[in-house]
């Protein structure tokens, strides 16, 4: 199978993620809950994935790193956190329904900076119109649909000027667009660990600016339990239960592969394979590609309609070649409604740092045989 769909989840691993699961399972057991050796190990672990993500972030203080199950439960904490019912958020138009859905469960006034793909002068216009007197702004840093790459820098820099705390869904950029955490001044970002970062389902990640969030679970910390309240402090206030200790071990081992291939590098090899498989395909009039006139505001996704054919149908067939890839509206139908592809959605193909030219070129051809 050629897998095209790192956009929910990066099947392929490096192999050192597998081991470090199956080790930590053999060897490790719940962190800061006793003295003992696979206790210590398991602490240790965990301290040393916090301070990899903390360096790779620009995050000053590795405790103002959480671990969380996915993106999603660090997105629901960070709103939770801010926002109450009736404030008002300003949100990308590119957001997943995990930013969606979590604001209109809390009763938010919802007000949408939409603006046309791939310009970002349009993104920083919607959102400067629309910041003043807003409680909150959330902004995935790229769309999973087109991998458009919002301008983050410039929208945080609005919303400091405005003194409005912004929340980062960096979902889709992690592990390969760069994230400057602290010198942004966010309040929030979150992510999988599952994507990008090259970890295990089940593993996700949130950064936090303030000292004493919002808990959206309670319970146990192996910390202050006399207590009935939770810690305040990081990270034992957002971190109750037992951790994910395998997930984590597995997501320390993909940080360290990506440590030593660079995000940059993989950024650079997955545009560089969005490039080849667009200029196949770029010929056709079959085809309508959604790609960037400036290459430096796309990742590497790339979503395109095949004239004539449905797009599940498509994602289908291609799933028959041996093809895996994402049709639909891949949980954002904001995105898909800003881009004007709300009714038809989109096949969207997403690229690894695994994929190949060749595996890449194939693909290509395949979607070509399917508009004739
Ligand atoms: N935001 C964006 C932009 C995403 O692409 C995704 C995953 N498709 C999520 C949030 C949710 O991530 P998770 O599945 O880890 O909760």
């Amino acid at each position: 199978m050629i897998y095209l769909d790192c956009a929910a989840t990066s099947l392929q691993k490096p192999a050192s993620v597998r081991y470090a699961v199956s080790d930590a399972m053999r060897t490790m057991s719940s962190p800061g809950r006793g003295g003992y050796e696979s206790a210590m190990a398991a602490a240790g672990m965990v301290l040393d994935c916090r301070t990899a993500l903390a360096d790779m972030f620009c995050v000053s203080a590795p405790e103002r790193v959480i671990f969380t199950s996915s993106a999603t439960h660090g997105l629901n904490i960070a709103i939770n956190s801010l926002v109450k019912p009736g404030d008002r958020v300003v949100i990308s138009g590119y957001e997943h329904n995990a930013v969606w859905r979590p604001l209109y469960g809390r009763g938010a006034d919802i007000r949408v900076a939409a603006s046309q793909l791939f310009r970002p002068e349009a993104a920083m216009d919607a959102f400067r119109r629309l910041l003043p007197g807003a409680n909150a702004a959330i902004c995935c840093q790229v769309s999973n649909v087109f991998g458009y790459i919002l301008p983050l820098e410039e929208i945080a820099a609005l919303c400091r000027r405005a003194g409005v705390p912004l929340i980062v869904d960096a979902a889709q950029a992690a592990g390969s667009v760069g994230l400057d955490f602290d010198g942004l001044g966010c309040a929030f970002a979150a992510m999988p660990g599952h994507k990008g970062l090259l970890g295990p389902q089940g593993t996700g990640v949130l950064l936090c600016r303030e000292e004493q969030p919002r808990p959206l679970l309670y319970g146990g910390t192996g910390s202050v339990s006399e207590s009935v309240e939770m810690p305040d402090f990081l990270p034992d206030r957002l971190e109750p239960g037992t951790h994910n200790v395998p997930g984590i071990a597995g997501l320390l081992a993909g940080l360290e592969w990506l440590g030593r291939r660079t995000p940059a590098a993989v950024l650079a090899h997955e545009r560089e394979l969005a490039a080849a498989f667009c200029d196949i395909l770029s010929g056709s009039d079959k085809i309508r590609l959604f790609r960037a006139a400036d290459p430096s505001c796309q990742a590497g996704v790339v979503s395109l309609q095949i004239k004539g054919v449905d797009c599940e149908e498509a994602a289908e067939r291609l799933a028959a070649r041996g093809i895996a890839v994402r049709a639909g509206l891949h949980c954002a139908p904001l995105a898909h409604q800003t881009a004007g592809t709300l009714r038809a959605g989109t096949v969207r193909f997403s690229f690894s740092p695994f994929n190949t030219f060749s595996e890449v070129r194939y693909a290509a051809e395949q979607v070509l045989s399917l508009g004739v």
